[in-house]
């Protein structure tokens, strides 16, 4: 079959979901027998995510292949269950580095290098490459930023031009705000807006409307003469109580038969076992259960909480596949840093459970090891991520083995003590872009361990993102005093995991939240809300 393409415009602001409402698109077709895959442009000039900040543009998200992409990438493989290549991603930094890379060898000799046709042409072949070398029945491509983007408008182009050449619909996002003084919806931000999607010459032919109530009828009639679309083509996306309600929340306005109909598919392949399926997760993360849970997250960058996406959702999987409700206590760890006894007892005391996730840089680091601390002496179930790993074995080296001023030579360069260090192939890198320890990494878990339980098996695949190591010279003194090492890399060159004896306490080197789905709990998280349910659930 050849692809076709659905293209997912957001007009007026950022920010309003259109990532999950990619990932719901390309859910619905599932469903429904297809293979549908979602593919992402970003306009920003970075090759890829890997040198952003994540306070700014939210959680770097890392692929099994080493990419460093988009955190809209984590809710595609959540909603979905498959895991993405990093040929879905693309950016104006990729698009550009190849089409300049290209100038120079040759390949445009005698002519000028414009946006149309060189670009566009180049935009073109790219998406048609990767339907093709996927074998995709359908290609949903996400269009970040605003219509109106600078940074966007040639891919724009290139997108009215795929039209011409393949079956492509356009769903616009757009906002409805209500206005406190009036109590009333207003379609005046998106009437404009659809104007100006129209002015790059695309019509679209769904628009999808977020807002914070059920969208009023009257409001659809309005957009739907303003966009020349029929009234049913205009569907309500108002604040759900989980993000993952919205593929059954468009079904039941009808939008799977409209977008099928607007695409030529059957429906007769609709697959009611994979439907109920993932219904019933569902229903268990918006099911209020007997039981509830405090888990803290000890980091630095805690007021944004897209920062730590996918720990979140990871947390909500797991929360809902053991049936208990799930509150997240988000810390910052600066603030935890100067205090006292009783300021750490009014920050975290009550918490079921406590994570230090990843994350880079020397601010907040000894908030957090203090964390650590009050959660290994008051036997508070405990997960480190990446760095939380790191700083958990730095916690154990200094007040276990009494090793004065421990730490992680990212943070001090001259301790004597160096728990965590750069190994020597990390030390030479001089460009920062994609040099990281990336990617899936097997890892072997000895036999008895706490992280043995959890995964229930020995040899378990988990992404990584990070430079710096555990350090082999003190594996024996660590040990020797109770931390266990309960994994490392299959040659042994490398600690993958440590845990705690005397309680729930596990330090991953990897990320496994990245890998977390809906429909798969990262066995890691299952077993740490069961642990945190255990440290008392309050019923
Ligand atoms: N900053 C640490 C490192 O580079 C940890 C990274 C992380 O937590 N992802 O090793």
């Amino acid at each position: 079959m050849r692809t076709k393409y659905v293209v997912v415009l957001g007009s007026l602001l950022s920010g309003l979901g259109k990532g999950i409402v990619t990932s719901s698109i390309t859910k619905i077709l599932s469903f429904y027998g297809y293979n549908a895959m979602p593919m992402k442009f970003d306009g920003y000039l970075n090759y890829d995510c890997g040198t952003m900040n994540p306070f700014r543009h939210g959680e770097v998200f890392v692929l099994d292949d080493k990419s460093e992409v988009d955190m809209d990438f984590g809710n595609y493989e959540r909603f979905l269950g498959r895991d993405i290549t990093g040929d879905f991603s693309l950016t104006g930094g990729k698009i550009f580095s190849t089409i300049i890379s290209r100038e120079r060898r040759g390949d445009f000799l005698g002519n000028d290098v414009q946006f149309i046709p060189h670009v566009t042409d180049y935009v073109i072949n790219k998406i048609e490459e990767t339907s093709k070398n996927h074998d995709l029945d359908v290609m949903i491509i996400e269009v970040g930023g605003t219509v109106g983007d600078i940074e966007s408008s040639y891919f724009i182009e290139a997108m009215r031009q795929l039209a011409l050449r393949h079956e492509t619909v356009f769903v616009d996002l757009t906002y409805v705000p209500k206005l406190d003084v009036v109590g009333e919806q207003k379609t005046k931000p998106t009437q404009l807006a659809i104007r100006s999607i129209m002015q790059s010459g695309i019509t679209p032919n769904f628009i999808i409307c977020r807002s914070a109530d059920q969208l009023d009828e009257d409001v659809k009639t309005k957009i739907a003469n303003f966009a020349n679309i029929p009234r049913e083509n205009v569907f309500d996306d108002h604040d759900l109580g989980s993000i993952y309600e919205l593929p059954y929340h468009l079904m039941l306005q009808g939008f799977d038969k409209k977008l099928l109909g607007s695409l030529g598919l059957q429906r007769s392949k609709f697959g009611r076992k994979k439907y109920n399926a993932w219904s019933k997760r569902v229903e268990r993360v918006s099911h209020r259960w007997s039981k509830s849970i405090i888990v803290s997250i000890v980091g630095k960058y805690t007021n944004l909480h897209d920062a730590y996406i996918s720990l979140k959702e990871s947390l909500v999987h797991a929360a809902a596949e053991e049936g208990v409700n799930l509150s997240i206590r988000w810390v910052e760890s600066e603030e935890l840093e100067n205090a006292g006894a009783g300021k750490i007892v009014s920050l975290l005391g009550g918490s079921n459970g406590l994570i230090v996730p990843g994350g880079f840089g020397s601010r907040g680091i000894e908030g957090m090891i203090k964390a650590i601390e009050y959660s290994r002496t008051n036997g508070i179930p405990y997960l480190g991520l990446c760095l939380g790993m790191q700083l958990m074995s730095v916690e154990f080296a200094r007040n276990v083995c009494g090793m004065k001023g421990a730490n992680s030579t990212e943070f001090n360069r001259n301790t004597r003590y160096k728990i965590i260090r750069l190994m020597d192939d990390q030390k030479t890198i001089k460009y920062k872009g994609g040099t990281m320890r990336l990617g899936l990494w097997p890892a072997k878990i000895k036999h008895g361990t706490a992280s043995y339980r959890a995964y229930g098996k020995g040899l378990v695949y988990e992404r990584h993102r990070h430079r710096y190591e555990f350090n082999n010279a003190y594996r024996g003194r660590l040990e020797k005093a109770g931390l266990k090492i309960s994994a490392t890399t299959p040659n042994n060159m490398l600690v993958e995991m440590v845990e705690w004896k005397e309680s729930f306490g596990i330090g991953t080197q990897a990320h496994p939240e990245l890998r977390s789905k809906l429909e798969a709990p990262s066995p890691l998280f299952i077993s740490f809300i069961r642990a945190a349910e255990a440290h008392g659930a309050l019923a």
